[in-house]
């Protein structure tokens, strides 16, 4: 039988930390990752057969379960017709259909491969419909690799300690401005010196790449307002919370309409997938309607269609999101009890299927908050968890993700098991 440190092993002469995404490496948690061989509704099991509950979910997609058959029987019939077609399709249609039908502030949408693609496309087209060169960003917030976002980004930057990467070009970083999430003054203060020349503001409107950050109320919707009085646009990223906070994102779920949005994720239902869109006026700039080039072989894939076009089928089943909303409540306030219980401080943030745990006594607002919580206490929860059969997200700042196929045996059984780990964790 292969190993999961056989595997290890032979990835690190091969891949930069043995992995091809960072976070996975688990590199501040400690130890080394499995390798999952297969994975089915809320479990993935690792070469060496060991099961997990998984609260990664693919860090986001998987909101209705891995291997779900509805979703396997989409990707097998369009498999049957071939993989790739290098023009237009069917499923292109409906899909652009679907999405805007689901996603009102959208007129037009534009399929991409991920959602990095997604964001740099988007701050393109804001700085093309603006003729503007600045776009703000917020601390801790990530939205993908592309060069412009790495300054002061979450994720693996934060969790690695190189929010602002090297290679990125100084002359690019300096066209963007980063704000204190959850700080309206700031951005007001911002926008006041320099809203002349900012194209566009993105922004997580939940943050998932800090742990699980809420918006202040009226935070949103401050911004909104300040877009729109200096004439920058709003980009909502919402490839984390698209399809997961609710059906229309989190624009839906908090009332806003953003000029611009980015999705990913479970759009396309665990194929690689991402797409960006927004209002009619703005989109049509985009080539080849427009001036603004953006452009992707594999883009609107039909397979990847189909596997996008099943998921957001299912998630269409009325009650679908109260049934996860009530679960991940039943999880976190679950959580929160057995750490009262063993005497640890910690307190959760949620919001529909998303959710995050912080080592603190206080309710975590903000980037300095989140960094300031015990990462090392967390990271012996997360090996304790592990060894119990529970996978977290590898790392502090990472959100955790909750699906329809995670029933309340699941929870239970992650209760018996953080109420040892809390135990072992905190000595
Ligand atoms: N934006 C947000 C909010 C994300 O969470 C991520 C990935 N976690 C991205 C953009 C980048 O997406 P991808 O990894 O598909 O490029």
């Amino acid at each position: 039988m292969t190993t999961n440190h056989e595997l290890f092993q032979r990835a690190q002469h091969l891949m930069p930390g043995g992995v091809n995404s960072p976070v996975r490496a688990f590199k501040s948690v400690g130890g080394e990752p499995f390798f999952t061989a297969r994975a089915d509704g809320a479990y993935l099991w690792d070469v060496e057969g060991k099961r997990y509950v998984d609260y990664v979910g693919s860090w986001g997609p998987m909101i209705v379960g891995h291997n779900h058959p509805h979703v396997r029987a989409a990707v097998e019939r369009a498999v049957q017709n071939g993989l790739s077609y290098g023009t237009p399709c069917a499923a292109e249609v409906t899909m652009a259909e679907t999405v805007t039908r689901l996603v009102p502030s959208m007129d037009m949408v534009r399929m991409v491969n991920s959602g990095t693609e997604a964001t740099m496309a988007a701050i393109r087209l804001a700085r093309g419909y603006t003729g503007r060169n600045k776009i703000v960003k917020f601390e801790g917030c990530y939205h993908g690799h592309g060069d412009a976002f790495l300054v002061k980004a979450g994720s693996g930057a934060l969790t690695f300690g190189v929010p602002t990467s090297p290679g990125v070009p100084s002359g690019l970083a300096d066209l963007t401005l980063t704000l204190p999430y959850n700080d309206l003054a700031a951005a007001e203060k911002l926008f006041a010196e320099a809203g002349d020349d900012i194209a566009g503001l993105i922004i997580e409107p939940v943050a998932g790449n800090m742990n699980c950050i809420l918006p202040r109320d009226g935070y949103l919707q401050g911004l909104r307002d300040l877009c729109t009085k200096h004439g920058a646009l709003l980009i909502f990223d919402e490839v984390m919370t698209g399809f997961r906070v609710a059906l229309g994102g989190a624009q839906a779920h908090y009332g806003i309409t953003p000029d611009l949005s980015t999705f990913g994720k479970i759009i396309g239902g665990g194929m690689p997938v991402g797409a960006y869109g927004g209002r009619r006026e703005i989109m049509r700039l985009i080539a080849p309607s427009g001036p603004v080039y953006q452009a992707g072989t594999l883009s609107g894939n039909p397979v990847a269609m189909a596997a996008g076009l099943a998921m957001l089928e299912l998630i269409q089943t009325p009650g679908f999101y109260a049934e996860i909303d009530r679960k991940t409540r039943v999880l976190t306030d679950g959580l929160a009890a057995i750490a009262l219980e063993a005497g640890v401080s910690m307190t959760t943030n949620r919001v529909c299927g998303m959710f995050g745990l912080f080592f603190t006594s206080e309710k975590v607002e903000t980037f300095a908050q989140a960094t300031a919580c015990d990462t090392a206490l967390f990271n012996r929860f997360f090996q304790a968890m592990l060894e119990r059969g529970v996978y977290l997200a590898p790392s502090a700042f990472e959100a955790g993700f909750v699906s329809s196929a995670h029933d309340d045996g699941v929870i239970a059984a992650t209760f018996d098991a953080a109420r040892e780990s809390l135990r072992v964790a905190k000595n």
